[in-house]
């Protein structure tokens, strides 16, 4: 149902401890950019870089994200990762998604250029980039562009066979061998991060306006993230 229906299917994986405005206006920007019919969530059941660290309940981080995304109707959460074996890995995870897709329907994997630059250490790298297109965000203060994604890949997939800046100047498509094509945008402005959310809320300090507001009520309601 969730992956079904779909021609162009956005997935934007994270732990999402908590969910927050950054995560839902990149998805918001990057879909509109990309004209995505669909958007899903997916929260990792066992995140393989966060153990510990003060991670609510997978239940939980999916009931945030239900509430975050009401009345966004192309908006959707999926729990799939719950039911794959082992760690959360992205390249696990998308071979299960391509499963459950349409026939001719495109997968983009959305994902922020601090998360993308590891892409090379990622397991299962090789397959990973054939498994969906890599649609790459900018995150404030990294200072990325089409050409530093460019770089994060040459090292392993050596150089693009073509460049193709996006005329708005907004990002572009890179074209490598044995990948699918690679997007990246560069629009995502807010700086907001679930660390500093959790900072704040085991401070007893202030999260409105930072998260949706059914979120921050959920929050409020469970006493989440204070130790
Ligand atoms: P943490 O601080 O715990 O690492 P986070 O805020 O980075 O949390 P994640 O769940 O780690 O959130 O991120 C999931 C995805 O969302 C990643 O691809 C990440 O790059 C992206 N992302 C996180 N924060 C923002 C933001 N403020 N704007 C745009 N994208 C973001
Ligand atoms: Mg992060």
């Amino acid at each position: 149902m969730i992956f079904s229906g779909a021609r162009r299917l956005g997935l934007m994986g994270g732990t999402f401890n908590p969910v927050h405005l950054g995560h839902l206006r990149a998805a918001e920007e990057l879909s509109e950019y990309l004209a995505l019919d669909r958007v899903v969530f997916m929260p990792a059941y066992r995140p393989p870089h966060k153990p510990g660290l003060n991670l609510a309940s997978f239940g939980r981080r999916l009931t945030m994200l239900n509430l975050a995304v009401e009345g966004q109707p192309i908006f959707a959460v999926s729990d799939l990762e719950r039911d794959l074996p082992g760690p959360s890995y992205t390249a696990n995870t998308l071979k299960a998604v391509n499963e459950r897709l349409d026939p001719g329907a495109e997968l983009f994997f959305m994902v922020g250029f601090d998360s993308f630059r590891t892409v090379g250490h990622w397991h299962g790298r090789d397959q990973l980039l054939r498994l969906a297109s890599f649609s790459v965000f900018r995150r404030p203060g990294l200072g990325s562009e089409l050409s530093s994604v460019g770089e994060v890949l040459r090292a392993f997939l050596g150089p693009p066979t073509e460049i193709r800046p996006d005329p708005s100047g907004r990002g572009g498509t890179l074209i490598f061998p044995n990948a699918k094509p690679i997007h990246y945008f560069a629009d995502c402005l807010l700086e907001i991060s679930s660390t500093d959310l959790r900072n704040r809320l085991d401070q007893g300090t202030s999260v409105r306006y930072l998260v949706p507001e059914k979120v921050r009520l959920y929050i409020a309601e469970n006493a989440l993230y204070h130790r």
